[in-house]
């Protein structure tokens, strides 16, 4: 398995974002340049008509060939917002289910003139392949356990807004790392910005080899909590799984689950993040997603102006990752 933003071209990819190693030369610096512009449409997004003519005339789409709420919602929102038209492909109701290949689906769609690709699939590698047959800028939405990253732009921009920054702080990931592109993401944005990131999971919930990975590893929760400025909790991505890797979820929930007498062990000032879909009470129980530090709602919210971010930067600023705009 492949080291957190490993799929970065060595100068970064200025047409896509598949991987968060894609945002420049230097990762910390494009990562910078999406909060600062995030800042900017978290402000339109509050105004009573939030939306602004920037895309105007530019065509989404978005391709998903796995589930999704809150990132399709969320991509779809943030092209409408700024005012560019919108395609949804539904795998179910599409030509795929008559063995129409990814490539004549990925051609068909880009002779209706597309501008962006947004990819979600439960294979690794499929938007990199996308990529290479379109023309159109590809926003990797998921694939497989790969990478997230505009998941990871948005913890980042959330742990920016309510901890004052990424840079020191000290964050735990924990559950289903192994599984987990959300993780593998995180990972790299987490680090690049100069946090100190500690997976906690089972031995068989983590990858096969760390080498590579900027992190510090756990077997024991408890251990960790009072030194935690982040506890970000992944869902157990049992789709993902072929073999049973935990004795029983009431075990797994027993030794890694964020209980109420676990998150008591926080410091009060420590956020509690998930990605979505949570499993209440299995990698968090109910009342804890209700706390004071909980911040999942702001990750939802916050996630559709970042999205507006990645979208102008590639579609509207004429400039590439990590130079100036002329926003
Ligand atoms: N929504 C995230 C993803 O698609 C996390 C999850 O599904 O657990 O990867």
């Amino acid at each position: 398995m492949s080291r957190p933003g490993s799929g970065a071209r060595r100068h970064g990819d200025p047409r896509n974002l598949i991987s968060i190693g894609d945002l420049g030369p230097d990762v910390a610096d494009g990562i910078e340049e999406v909060m600062r512009l995030t800042d900017s449409f978290v402000e339109v997004s509050e105004r009573a008509i939030p939306k602004v003519p920037t895309l105007r005339g530019r065509t989404v789409v978005s391709l998903f060939f796995e589930d999704s709420t809150r990132t399709r919602l969320s991509f779809e929102t943030a092209a409408k917002r700024l005012s560019a038209d919108t395609m949804t492909f539904s795998v179910g109701t599409s030509s795929v289910k008559k063995g129409e290949s990814l490539r004549d689906t990925v051609e068909t769609i880009e002779a209706m003139g597309v501008d962006a690709i947004v990819v979600r699939h439960a294979s690794s590698g499929v938007p990199r392949q996308v990529a290479q047959w379109a023309e159109a800028s590809v926003i990797n939405a998921g694939d497989g356990w790969h990478e997230h990253p505009t998941q990871a732009l948005l913890d980042c921009y959330t742990i920016r807004q309510r901890a004052g920054g990424v840079a020191g702080k000290r964050i735990a990931i924990v559950g289903d790392v192994k599984h987990s592109r959300v993780a593998r993401s995180d990972v790299g944005a987490f680090t690049a910005l100069g946090a100190e990131v500690t997976l906690v999971a089972p031995p068989t919930l983590l990858p096969p080899s760390l080498d590579g990975w900027p992190v510090k590893v756990s077997h024991d929760l408890d251990s960790v909590l009072a030194s935690t400025d982040v506890c970000y909790l992944l869902r157990m991505q049992r789709e993902r799984m072929s073999e049973a890797l935990v004795p029983s979820l009431r075990e797994y929930t027993a030794l890694y689950g964020l209980t109420a007498r676990r998150a008591d062990l926080l410091p009060e000032h420590a956020l509690i993040m998930h990605p979505g879909p949570m499993n209440r009470g299995v990698e968090i129980a109910a009342e804890v997603a209700e706390r004071q530090g909980a911040v999942i709602v702001d990750q939802v919210r916050n996630g559709v102006a970042v999205r507006m971010a990645v979208l102008f930067l590639l579609l509207g600023s004429g400039t590439e990752w990590g130079g100036e705009s002329d926003r």
